[in-house]
Parts: C-alpha cells; structure tokens; sequence
C-alpha cells in the first residue's frame, strides 16, 4: 500500500530563519500539496543553549507571510503532537533505553576536560579525535568499565551521555531522491551523542524519534545534514523501523552570488541583498539584519526566487504562483550542485510581479510612502503617476525617486544638465513656448504639435530646447514624455514652474 505522504520543517529556533531554509519549507510543501500530503511544523529545540527568544514566532510570522500554510505543528495542533521537542522531553529516555538495552548504544562518562586532553593528544600528532570504533575502547564508558561500576556511577548521579555505537567495518548506504546512492564506512564515522543525563537527547535522536512517530514519510532538508543521514539510517535500522523509514531528499547549498562558498548570514547586508525573509533585530546584540518583507519585496516574487534557487520546470516560463508551482514541483528537477544566488534577477522576479499587481493595489502602498513623506495628493492622481511610471521600477519604495517631480516644484536644477542644455538664449526661447503653451488648447498632441512646430521654424536645436524645459519641470533629465508630464501636471502648475526656472536658471 501506498504511504500517505507527510513532510515535515523541522527549524531549531536559534535565530532568524535564512533563505536556505526558507527555500526547504518551500520545497516540502510543494512536494506535500502536490502528492495529497500533510505538512508538519516541528520545532526542534532541544539544544536549549542555543535558544534565542523570538526566533519561533519569526519562523511562524515568515512562513505565514510567504504563504506557505501548514497542516500540522506547533500553532496549529494535530494528532501526533505535541510538536514542539521541548514538551515531548519524557518520551525520548525510553528511546535510549531501547538502544543501550539492545547493545545499539552506550553510556560514556567522559568529563569534558578529558576529552579535551584527548583532542589536544590527537593534535599533537596532527590527527583529529573522533570518539568511535577505534577510540571508544580507550574512554570511559560502559563498554571500557565493568557493569556495576556503571550501575554505580548512573545511580550516584554522575552526569553521563548516550553514544551511539556504530558497528564495525559496515558500508552504511543512504538512498538519496537527489544524490542516489550515498555510501559511508562505518569505521569513520562518530559515535554521537544521542541523549544526555539531564534527560535531553540529541538532534538525532530526538529527529529520527519524531519522523518516525509523526510518519513522516520523506525527509526533504538541506545538504548540510547529508553527512548525518548514515548515521540516520542506521538509527532507524537500530530501533527496527527499517520499513518505516523515510525517504531522504538533500537540498543543494545556496551559494553566494561569485559561488565561492555558501551563502552565509553575513553576506546578505555586506553584498546589498536580503538573507532573511522578514528584518531580524538581534536579541543579544541589537544588530538588525535587512528582510526581503522590508525592502520591498512580495511575497509571491520571493517564493518564485526562492523556487528557482536549485529547481527549476525545464520551461521558458519563469514566473510562477505557488499553486502552480505546487503542481510543476518535482524532485527529479532538483539540482545537485549548490545553486548561486543572483541579485539582479532577485529584483527582476519583484519587477515583473510589481507590473503584474492591479495599479489599485500599487497606489494603495505608494500612498502609504507618500504620507510618510508628509506629501499628500489625490488618489486619482497618484493613480494616473502609478500607471505611467511604474514600468521603471521594481519595488514601491523607488516610486518616489522616479517621481517626486509630480507631486513637488523642483528647488533644485541639475547642474550637469545646466552646463549642457542651458544657453544665453535659453530663457527668451522658454519664455516664448510658455506662451504658447498658455494659448494652445490644454491638450497633449495640441501642445505637442505647437511647441515642434516653434523648434522647426526656428531652426533650434531641439535636444537643447527640450531638455531645458524638462529641467524646468522636472530639475533633471529625467522623466516622462514631457507632453504627457505637462498633462499630469496641469496647465497652471507646468506655467508656474516655467516662469521659476527661466528667472533662477543660469548659465554655466
Ligand atoms: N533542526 C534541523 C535544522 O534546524 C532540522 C534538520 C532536519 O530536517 O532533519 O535544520
């Protein structure tokens, strides 16, 4: 019979939540929602050291924000709950019980100066420690001391760990949906610590107990936990859940934009683009990272970004909702090598969602920037500046730039354009198409016509004349068809600023 697919994001609450595992709940929903499947948020924080408050409710906000909804987890409930791996605490001992009673585990005493001392040992040698096949034997712990010296030292309350044993000289195969097969020795792997005496296990353990209670049926995550898969599989092997286990789908790296090395969280600010979804103040530090939400971006566009970062549908098409994405998504399509994230189409992915948003929509958020900015102007009007001028921009918050000269008089003219355009007999050729302007009917094409009709037949150079009085309106050289500009402006409003730049613009 056919398992019911149940996937699950499984963030350690540690920080703001960056891109890459952005990118992994994505991943997993799609694949979820295409197969019919359940989708679970797990919180895994056990490793309470490493707690940093607000990071859950981040993770939650963030994922909300994108879009991508939940069928189970923390915040929502569910019937495997619960799901946050600090309230499952006193199911885990049981698990390791089961190990160490079955010879799949041991306890190790070893005091943290001790092992130090070996690492230091194993240095000077030019050799790393790893505590495994080899070296167990020399450590203390309950394969090295006699049994009631263990039973002894467990009941005295001296604090322990559970290690996993690996067996000896074993090929471990990982079955990879990206990587196909993955082999690994035995002998070269940790025996890792699977729970420790205050009664907290591990990521692992804690990992492979909840796949397996929650029936997760594949585990989708990112490549940095490649390496852990061996031992994995041959936990799942050790509790006897062999036929249960998940299937395992390791995500690409995302790369820095050069590709030299993974995508870090400095590298966001340091290189002008967003690692995180949403702005992240830093607790401890009050340090405050930029987020994808703040500068601008629509969620839709960055669930577009983020899909095509190791994906892709092998079509031309590249802009995609996340319903349609859900029905594209296939982990056959997924690439092996680290996929480089790339800044410009970041901001053209936003670009090309902005010119597909309702101008309404568009209006609604520019007006908000226009208050801010203490600017106040007519809805119909910010409209009429949205539809001609949006084209030009990818994000709301550069509207303003492109086109501040439609709401405020320049104080300011462009000195480099002055020294261009600007000549003695500027302002008496300005002064004579202000007049014409004031008696041709207040009309785009009828203005425009009179006004050429003045450059032509007197021969004047019509760059020259333009752009002076676009600098009079505008105080650059920028702008719209300075026809349509005019219209937008009004016949009064383009006069008066006319008038101002002819009497304050010198020559350079
Ligand atoms: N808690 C792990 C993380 O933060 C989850 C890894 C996994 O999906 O197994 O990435």
């Amino acid at each position: 019979m056919d398992r019911k697919v149940r996937v699950r994001f499984a963030p350690s609450p540690t920080g703001p939540l960056h891109i890459g595992g952005v990118r992994t709940a994505l991943y997993n929903y799609f694949f979820a929602k295409q197969n019919g499947g359940d989708m679970i948020l797990r919180i895994e924080d056990t490793d309470q050291t490493r707690f940093v408050p607000g990071a859950e409710e981040y993770i939650i906000e963030a994922l909300t924000w994108l879009g991508i909804k939940f069928d189970e987890g923390v915040g929502i409930g569910g019937n495997y709950g619960p799901y946050r791996q600090s309230e499952r605490k006193p199911m885990y001992k049981q698990y390791a019980d089961q190990l160490i009673a079955t010879g799949w585990a041991y306890y190790a005493f070893d005091k943290p100066e001790e092992l130090d001392a070996k690492r230091k040992e194993f240095e000077a040698q030019k050799k790393t420690f790893q505590y495994d096949c080899n070296t167990r034997k020399e450590m203390c712990n309950s394969l090295t001391l006699p049994v009631d010296e263990v039973r002894r030292r467990i009941e005295s309350g001296e604090p322990y760990v559970v290690r996993f044993k690996f067996p000896t000289d074993t090929e471990i195969h990982v079955h990879d949906l990206i990587r196909g097969e993955v082999k690994m020795n035995s002998n070269l792997l940790d025996d890792k610590v699977l729970f420790k005496s205050d009664g907290m296990p591990t990521y692992h353990l804690a990992n492979i107990v909840d796949d397996h209670t929650m029936e997760v049926s594949h585990v989708i995550r990112g490549e940095e936990w490649l390496p852990s898969a061996p031992l994995h599989v041959m936990l799942y092997k050790a509790f006897g859940w062999e036929d249960t286990m998940p299937q395992f789908a390791h995500l690409p790296l995302l790369l820095k934009p050069d590709g030299n090395g993974k995508l870090s969280k400095r590298d966001g600010d340091r290189l002008g683009f967003p690692v995180f979804p949403l702005e992240w103040h830093d607790p401890k530090t009050g340090e405050v990272s930029s987020g994808y939400r703040e500068k601008g971006y629509f969620p839709e566009a960055v669930v577009n970004i983020l899909a095509f970062l190791g994906w892709n549908p092998g079509v031309e098409q590249e802009i995609f909702s996340i319903d349609e994405l859900v029905q594209l998504f296939s982990l056959d399509r997924i690439s092996k090598s680290g996929a480089k994230f790339d800044v410009e189409k970041a901001k053209w992915f936003n670009h090309k969602y902005l010119q597909a948003k309702p101008n309404e929509e568009i209006t609604l958020l520019f007006e908000k920037d226009l208050a801010q900015r203490g600017v106040s102007a007519a809805h119909d009007y910010v409209f009429a500046v949205v539809e001609l001028m949006k084209e030009r921009v990818s994000f709301v918050s550069e509207l303003w730039e492109q086109t501040h000269y439609f709401f405020q008089a320049p104080t300011e003219y462009d000195p480099a354009v002055i020294k261009k355009r600007w000549k003695e007999d500027t302002p008496a050729h300005l002064t004579k198409i202000k007049e014409i302007i004031q008696n041709t009917p207040f009309e785009k094409q009828l203005m425009h016509d009179a006004v050429m009709e003045y450059i032509q037949s007197n021969e004047l150079n019509m760059g020259q004349i333009m752009n002076s009085f676009r600098l009079t309106l505008v105080g650059a050289a920028k702008g719209p068809d300075l026809f349509e500009l005019i219209t937008m402006l009004g016949k009064e409003e383009t006069l008066a600023r006319m008038q101002k730049g002819i009497e304050t613009i010198k020559t350079i």
